[in-house]
């Protein structure tokens, strides 16, 4: 399974691109993990770098704050809270800039 992943990704990390022709190693990560029903099918793999293999498992925190601020985010469009929704944004901007949870969807 690993091998179909990483073929399909190209060997490359999906988040920043790097792969072993850059001197990077990969890993098979589980976008579902395998402890919250997550299942080892190529649909629920992705190739990551060390680093944001790294990031992933390490900074789940991050998760539960990224699944806040797009709620808070919601609400704020919802009552059309300008201040609040630039604050969201922004942060959720912040984000995305860094590559962090990105297996978690969010849209403006
Ligand atoms: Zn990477």
């Amino acid at each position: 399974m690993h091998e179909a992943i990483f073929k399909r990704d190209c060997y490359r990390c999906v988040i920043c691109g790097l792969g072993r022709a850059d001197g990077v190693e990969i890993h098979a990560d589980h976008i579902v993990p395998k402890d919250r029903g997550g299942r080892a099918t190529l649909e629920n793999g992705q190739t990551l770098c060390s680093k944001h293999n790294f990031l992933k498992k390490n900074y789940s925190q991050t998760e539960s704050g990224k699944r806040f601020f797009i709620r808070l985010y919601r609400r704020a469009l919802a009552i059309g809270d300008q201040h609040m929704i630039a604050f969201c944004r922004q942060i959720l901007a912040t984000y995305k800039q860094f590559g962090i949870n990105s297996h978690i969807e969010w849209r403006e």
